[in-house]
């Protein structure tokens, strides 16, 4: 039997545990860094099936890495697992855990056969927006000795290279003086009005940026009572660009916005987080051209999607991984339309039979894809060379 379908039969044998799994995480959703039972199932169908597996790695208690085989090519292969706040498993996380799951149990039963390492990766809070779980591991070094990444993530459709852009989520809170807000205004000092100001510069300096650029945000606290003066507000901004270094220019031009609203109110303005920004996505070509054989090889396909293809779309912290090396991030289509990512409608369809097969397919495309990597020659070379 030759190497793909070895690995296909091994990610069978385990397909219907990962599909329980894949539901199990969806029914249990858990934010970012909380992911405690998310990682210790996954940590344990690692173990069960012979993995060396680290958990709680750099820090991050819900952060793990498993490797099997002993190849000198080291694939890594990520797997997110965080919930967002209100809505559940509405970004399909539970799907991308356990394609990496499959894919990795895949790849193992042939590494040493084609010369392959591959580790499990477990990243916790792709969902934070700012020093996420990537990131931390980037920085502390589980990264380090792996050449090249990559996993897959759920979509309404099967997107090879989705334009995944810049971004960095930051806090701002304003602080002013409580008064009786009829009887004596005068003695307040309105932190809701400077949050209002920032909103108003923030508006008006839209037509100033790039198309590109993107503002968002929600207001955490804006007041206790209508009577009293807001002496305490805060909010929770989103902004995102092209690129890292466009999202630097932008930066300092939103600050202003906010400081804006602490002049003219004469509140005290504190901005927390945004230092550790999510990077552009470096799609590798070759590796997303293997992706894209492997997965038409299981009978999916990739529409041609028009100007969904080069429109902005999300950010996630893979970005900062495909800076660091040769890293692929496909979506997988769950057939979802017209629920689309962070809806309610879009969380339902991902334990669908969609769902599970796009968990079946990706682990499958993956596990071929490392093998396509480890067998090449060529690729094996580019990959292994000094960085
Ligand atoms: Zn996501
Ligand atoms: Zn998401």
């Amino acid at each position: 039997m030759d190497a793909k379908s070895a690995a296909r039969d091994r990610f069978k044998s385990a397909q219907d545990h990962l599909v329980e799994l894949s539901h199990r995480i969806h029914a249990h959703p858990e934010l970012g860094f909380e992911e405690e039972q998310a990682s210790s199932w996954l940590c344990e169908t690692l173990a069960d099936a012979g993995f060396s597996v680290q958990k709680g790695i750099c820090g991050l208690p819900t952060a793990f890495r498993a490797r099997a085989g002993s190849g000198p090519l080291h694939i890594g292969i990520c797997a997110e697992y965080d919930c967002l706040p209100g809505i559940g498993h509405a970004c399909g996380h539970n799907i991308i855990a356990t394609s990496a799951v499959g894919a990795a149990l895949a790849a193992a039963k042939v590494a040493d056969e084609v010369g392959l390492t591959v580790t499990v990766i477990g990243t916790p809070a792709e969902e934070v927006g700012n020093a996420s779980g990537k990131i931390l591991l980037l920085e502390r070094g589980a990264f380090e000795g792996i050449h090249a990444a990559m996993m897959v993530h759920p979509a309404p459709f099967d997107m090879l290279r989705a334009k995944i852009i810049a971004a960095s989520m930051f806090e701002v809170h304003y602080t002013g003086k409580e008064s009786h807000a009829s009887a004596f205004p005068e003695l307040g000092v309105n932190a809701a009005d400077a949050l209002t100001v920032a909103q108003t510069a923030l508006g008006l300096l839209r037509q100033h940026i790039r198309s590109t650029d993107r503002i968002h945000g929600i207001v955490t606290n804006g007041g206790a009572a209508p009577n009293v003066v807001p002496a305490h507000t805060s909010a929770k901004y989103i902004i995102r660009s092209e690129t890292l270094d466009q999202l630097t220019e932008l930066r300092p031009r939103i600050y202003r916005c906010f400081e804006a609203g602490a002049l003219a109110t004469g509140s005290t303005i504190e901005l927390t987080g945004g230092d550790k920004p999510y990077a552009e996505m470096r799609h590798d070509e070759v590796m997303a051209a293997l992706y894209r054989r492997n997965s038409e090889a299981l009978g999916r396909q990739f529409p041609n999607l028009g100007e969904w293809e080069t429109r902005p779309t999300g950010s996630t912290d893979m970005g900062n991984v495909s800076l660091a090396m040769p890293a692929i991030h496909p979506m997988i289509g769950i057939n979802s339309l017209p629920a689309v990512n962070h809806q309610p409608e879009f969380a339902a369809h991902c334990i669908t039979a969609d769902a599970d097969k796009a968990l079946a397919d990706g682990a499958v495309a993956m596990a071929w894809t490392c093998i396509d990597l480890a067998t090449d020659q060529g690729i094996r070379a580019r990959l292994m060379a000094p960085r």
